[in-house]
């Protein structure tokens, strides 16, 4: 059978390596967009960098995306590249516009001049719900983001459904729910617990990474979040990369929720994280209203019954493991570091 060729757009963050060394087990031969502002030692693709092409270019910019397109002649393209932050998206609101939501229309765009017959997967977000009335979520709940990150990955789903249907293009859209791993931007909720956790075990009470705000993540032995009753369902990214790849293995191209059905709160993962290293979450984890969202996201929780059905994908990854992975994964590096 003939090697197919994949163009993973976002190859340097956590989902586009995850996928990466997924998609090279299965004998494809991959090939990275990434910007010019990118490094492949310091990425978290360095450990495959003898396996993969390299190809520069940016979302922002329609004509690196077509001719990568046209040298390449992708079979799959995967656009899981964005300004990923919801958070930070008020204060990115057009940065997050540009390349969330015009930028993957650009990926479209160029393929439907240069190759018609690419399927394409879209990085949808559950985001998009916003804060709905419906729990679960499943493909036919209404969309109402509430932040200019939801926006632009809806103005990116919408495109995507108006392509497939109007030109007839494969693209395949995942409504994810949040996925982490230890490969999670250190930014988010998820890494700021399990990094803060490893910190105050190892002692460290002024962290060296930074926060959103350009602070110690851990300032005088405590972490400062924002609501700690906001609900989340959250999974493990690598278990999720798969789901991208049977969604383009399929007939038809479609929509599918991802996600593992379970809902828990922020003092839920805090008390998951401090209690895998023995220590009680309360002393050390502080509420600042700096972190608190403009417009909360409502609580999200996937109803994935139509990937099990369709696509036969299950989450394999529990909750509690998830966590404990995360946490293992910060006491290393900053043990490595301290060497
Ligand atoms: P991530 O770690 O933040 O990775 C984002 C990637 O986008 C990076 O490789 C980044 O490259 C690239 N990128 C940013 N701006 C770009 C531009 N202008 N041109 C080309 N590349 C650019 O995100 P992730 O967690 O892997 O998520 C993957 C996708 O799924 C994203 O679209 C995200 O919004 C979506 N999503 C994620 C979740 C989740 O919970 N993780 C849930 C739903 C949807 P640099 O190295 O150059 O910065």
């Amino acid at each position: 059978m003939k090697q197919k060729t994949a163009f993973v757009i976002g190859i340097t963050g956590q989902d586009g390596s995850y996928l990466t060394e997924f998609l090279l087990a299965k004998n494809y031969q991959v090939v990275g967009l990434m910007r010019k502002t990118s490094a492949v030692p310091s990425s978290h693709v360095a450990h495959l960098a003898n396996k993969i092409h390299i190809a520069y270019g940016d979302l922002l910019d329609t004509f690196s995306i077509a001719e990568n397109i046209r040298s390449y002649q992708p079979d799959e393209i995967y656009n899981l590249a964005a300004q990923s932050y919801p958070g930070e998206s008020w204060r990115l609101a057009i940065e997050t516009a540009e390349i969330t939501g015009i930028g993957a229309h650009r990926v479209y765009e160029a393929v439907r001049y240069v190759k018609p017959d690419c399927r394409i997967y879209q990085a949808s977000s559950s985001e998009m719900f916003g804060t709905p009335t419906i729990v679960p979520q499943n493909e036919q709940t209404p969309f109402a983001p509430v932040n200019p990150y939801g926006a632009a990955k809806l103005y990116a789903h919408t495109m995507a459904e108006i392509y497939r249907t109007s030109y007839k293009l494969f693209i395949a859209c995942g409504i994810l729910f949040n996925h982490e791993s230890p490969r999670r931007g250190i930014h988010f909720l998820t890494q700021k617990v399990a990094y803060g956790a490893a910190c105050i075990k190892l002692g460290i009470l002024n962290s060296p990474d930074l926060n959103e705000q350009g602070e110690p993540i851990v300032k005088d032995g405590k972490i400062a979040l924002g609501n700690l009753d906001a609900k989340r369902d959250w999974g493990f990214a690598g278990d999720y990369v798969e789901a991208m790849w049977m969604m383009l293995q399929h007939d038809t191209p479609d929509t599918y929720i991802i996600g593992t059905g379970e809902v828990r709160t922020v003092r839920q993962l805090c008390e998951t994280a401090f209690s895998s290293l023995g220590m009680d979450w309360q002393k050390y984890v502080v509420v600042d209203p700096r972190f608190i969202r403009l417009t909360e996201t409502g609580t999200t929780v996937a109803d994935a019954a139509k990937a099990k059905t369709e696509l036969g994908w299950s989450p394999r990854t529990s909750f509690t493991d998830l966590v404990k992975m995360m946490v293992d994964h910060q006491i290393r590096r900053l043990k490595n570091h301290s060497n």
